[in-house]
């Protein structure tokens, strides 16, 4: 059975998942043969963690210098834990950013290479060590297929409305300034798996997708296809997150800089970094804020109604972009473990048709679920994502094995 490894190189760290793909269309599900990654390249402390399925996992906690060792600590790791890589199928890689030309899953050559470094002025964090991951397996795997998968591409798909921002058009042309929304691997999938349990095909359904984790983002999906979300032109804009603001008046920017002296690169790691629930309540995990809340924590308890009173906006306002909504769907970290936050968003959407079930979403399951009530016109469901599964399957689709 074809093998696909994906890989997501971010500028310390590199993750990592082996899968096998079933063959043909049976029943066989895809496994994962082992994951993990390798933190804190170039620091201090850098730790290698790899988890072989059904086996204990393996940490090396030695210096790994840059990206080339890293990526040779993770080939030895599977040496080590008995189960080499064996033959790829392909390798897929997470990239952030594919700007407009970079629509579909791609297939790996110079001109490809050319093209994700012409983005990297767009996602100057993210598209630069994508690129080194991809050019240091294209070393060591010389004759295997690479495919790169984009964070943006799922969101082409929006029309003009949304896209654009109300700037001077030749000056935002010129700089490529204009919505393009990240997350696109993770709304693809989860809408996706929606449409299969609920049994319909996607192409009838209109969906809000909610992608809640450190960073956060809403889709609206209609017939399978994106008309909207909430990232922007970098993923700073829209939904309260971790540590990013998400929407603000442009104007605080300027304010920030008059009258506290603020400079940009000052701004940028406020809004980035030192904002959102962390700049709220002081704790950038919803864990952390949940015990904050049980302890009668006062701002903790007003993040929290920030937070979901912002998604229940957005929900509100994709139901106008949709004209009829026909679920809601919660995914990543805190979208598949916090029914406090659930139950927050869903609270006051009766008049849209939305009726959660409090039993349902106390509930825990690893499988997509129903959560609303059955008399719910909107249904209301938790589907875990898996953006490594969908960039092998995506690879798979390319290298057509
Ligand atoms: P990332 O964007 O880094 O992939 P995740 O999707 O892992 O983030 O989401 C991280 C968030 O999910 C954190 O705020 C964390 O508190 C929350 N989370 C993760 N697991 C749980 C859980 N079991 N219960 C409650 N919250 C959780």
């Amino acid at each position: 059975m074809p093998r696909v490894l994906v890989v997501n190189t971010g500028s310390s760290s590199i993750k990592y998942q082996l899968f096998e793909m079933p063959e043909g269309s049976g029943d066989r599900e895809p496994k994962v043969l082992a994951g993990g990654v390798v933190e804190r390249i170039g620091e201090a402390g850098s730790k290698l963690t790899h988890r072989p399925a059904g086996a204990e996992p393996l940490v090396v906690e030695e210096r790994v210098a840059d990206h080339s060792e890293g990526f040779d600590r993770v080939f030895r790791a599977f040496e080590t834990a008995g189960e080499p890589i064996g033959e790829l199928a392909g390798i897929g890689h997470r990239v952030v950013h594919g700007g407009e030309r970079l629509t579909e899953p791609t297939r790996i050559d110079d001109a490809a290479i050319a093209a994700i470094a012409d983005q990297a002025p767009l996602a100057p964090l993210h598209n630069p060590p994508n690129l080194l991951g991809i050019r240091i397996a294209m070393a060591s795997f010389p004759g295997t297929p690479q495919v790169a998968v984009f964070d943006t591409a799922f969101h082409q798909t929006m029309p003009p409305r949304a896209w654009r921002y109300a700037l001077p058009a030749e000056l935002a042309a010129e700089l490529r300034i204009r919505r393009y929304g990240f997350h696109g691997t993770s709304h693809a999938y989860v809408s996706r798996k929606a449409a299969e349990h609920l049994g319909r095909p996607a192409a009838e359904l209109n969906l809000v997708t909610l992608h809640l984790g450190n960073g956060a983002s809403a889709a609206a999906v209609a017939g399978g296809r994106c008309i909207d979300t909430t990232m922007g032109l970098t993923p700073l804009e829209g939904l309260v997150m971790g540590t990013r603001s998400g929407d603000l008046d442009p104007a605080v920017v300027f304010y920030l800089h008059r009258e506290a002296g603020l400079s940009v690169d000052d701004i940028d790691d406020l809004l980035n970094k030192r904002s959102g629930m962390l700049g709220l309540a002081g704790a950038n995990d919803m864990r952390e804020i949940a015990r904050l809340v049980a302890e009668g924590d006062q701002a903790a308890a007003e993040a929290m109604d920030v937070y979901c009173y912002r998604i229940r906006k957005y929900v509100g306002a994709y139901a106008a972009a949709l004209g009829r909504l026909d679920a809601l769907v919660f995914t990543a970290g805190i979208g598949e473990n916090n029914d406090t936050v659930r139950a927050g968003v869903c609270q006051g959407l009766e008049g849209l048709g939305v009726t959660l079930d409090a039993r349902r979403n106390k509930g825990r399951s690893g499988r997509p679920r129903t959560i609303s009530a059955d008399a719910s016109k909107v249904a209301v469901l938790v589907v875990p994502t898996n953006e490594e599964l969908e960039i092998a399957e995506q690879t798979l689709a390319v290298v057509g094995a």
